[in-house]
């Protein structure tokens, strides 16, 4: 596929590693500033040589993250989606947008110049790479939304019911303080996650918002989800309201992480129920300790491992339509959205076996610091 830019992606790539390294080193890393694109050949293959490049018909399939900081990323979703894009006999190209907008619709470029069949973007912002999108789709590059909305319903979207996520935050905080006042950590405004939890949140608690029984006494959204502005944040409100604040529904575990902190500092951790999600391990270890209520699990390891299996179908010139396991979803844009979406499980201390069954955590990560015996897999 593309194989003219393919060959003069290697020839260019090829000239400055022999120049930087005599000529003899076969890696294939490209840097690109801010943003190093790194390439692997699925299934661990040595880097593809001028020759090959030729006669190479592989498929190349790239993906822009927006930032490494969330724990999940790294070490869930961007492995699977590797294994995956192996399994199919495609090669794995990304770059990492750093947070910055502008970087990762220069990253799009970057991706797609380097040959990429089909592209699978983590948005920093579902708005601002819209450009980026609509020009890969113009010239034949299927996209996945990934995680995050992307609103152009050419796009394949693949995530987890958010809604729902958030639903199962405030079940669980709900369930331990049917009445007080509550404080929203929400996550960045520009991700559409945001808002889908936050709606999914307020359609449990509505009728006791509305009953007067409980009160919002706080609520921020949350520059990138970033968990030392929820800390902060968190302290603002646990300052303009004299610490009576009896429950935090946070949007994720990094941020429950900073509002944790926040909460110890007054004394208050372990008193407040807290939720998060995406089963981070300090978040399933201070659920195990009793500081966080709830975590809803997010197998990330089953969102890139779908991903990585359609990104394959679509860059070999599968329809959208064709892709096994779609359904149609309606985003707030107005758009129908070719959707693949997961089903999230909320993790409490009644349930922490589900997560080291599933290997998703060792019980000694879960435990550490954990009394024997005051959970049950601890
Ligand atoms: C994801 C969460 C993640 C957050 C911050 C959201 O879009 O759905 O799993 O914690 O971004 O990276």
């Amino acid at each position: 596929m593309r194989r003219w830019v393919r060959l003069l992606v290697f020839v260019t790539a090829f000239a400055m590693v022999a120049a930087a390294c005599g000529g003899d080193d076969t890696s294939d890393t490209t840097a690109g500033g801010g943003s190093d694109a790194t390439t692997t050949t699925a299934g661990g293959g040595d880097a593809t040589t001028t020759t090959e490049a030729m006669t190479d018909d592989e498929l190349i399939v790239g993906v822009s993250w927006n930032n490494y900081n969330e724990e999940r990323w790294a070490k869930s979703d961007e492995p699977a989606i590797q294994a995956a894009l192996a399994a199919a006999g495609a090669t794995y190209i990304s770059t990492d947008a750093g947070s910055s907008v502008e970087q990762q619709l220069a990253d799009i470029e970057q991706l797609i110049s380097q040959g990429a069949d089909a592209l699978i973007v983590l948005a920093q912002d579902g708005t601002a790479v819209l450009p980026g999108v609509q020009s890969a789709l113009d010239q034949g590059i299927p996209v996945i939304a990934y995680d995050r909305l992307i609103e152009n319903p050419g796009a394949l979207y693949i995530t987890f019911d958010n809604v729902e996520v958030g639903r199962m935050q405030a079940r669980v905080i709900f369930d331990l303080v049917p009445a007080g006042n509550y404080v929203f950590i929400k996550g960045n405004s520009a991700d559409a996650n945001a808002d889908f939890l936050r709606g999914g949140q307020q359609e449990i608690l509505q009728a006791a918002i509305d009953a007067g029984d409980i009160v919002n006494v706080g609520e921020s959204y949350t520059d990138n989800w970033d968990p030392a502005v929820a800390q902060t944040n968190m302290e603002q409100f646990l300052t303009v309201n004299d610490n009576n604040v009896d429950a935090v529904v946070a949007s994720n575990d990094g941020m429950a992480g900073g509002v944790v902190a926040a909460l110890e500092a007054q004394g208050l951790a372990g008193i407040v129920p807290v939720s998060g999600q995406d089963g981070d391990a300090a978040a399933l270890n201070r659920v195990a300790l009793g500081t966080q209520s709830v975590s809803v699990w997010k197998d990330a390891r089953e969102l890139g491992a779908a991903a990585g299996a359609a990104a394959a179908e679509l860059a070999a010139g599968t329809a959208l339509s064709s892709v096994a396991g779609t359904v149609q979803f309606d985003s707030p844009g107005g758009n129908s959205m070719t959707s693949i979406l997961l089903a999230p499980i909320p993790i409490t201390q009644a349930n922490l076996d589900v997560v080291v069954d599933a290997g998703w955590i060792t019980t000694d990560a879960l435990c550490q610091g954990v009394e024997a015996g005051s959970v049950p897999v601890c």
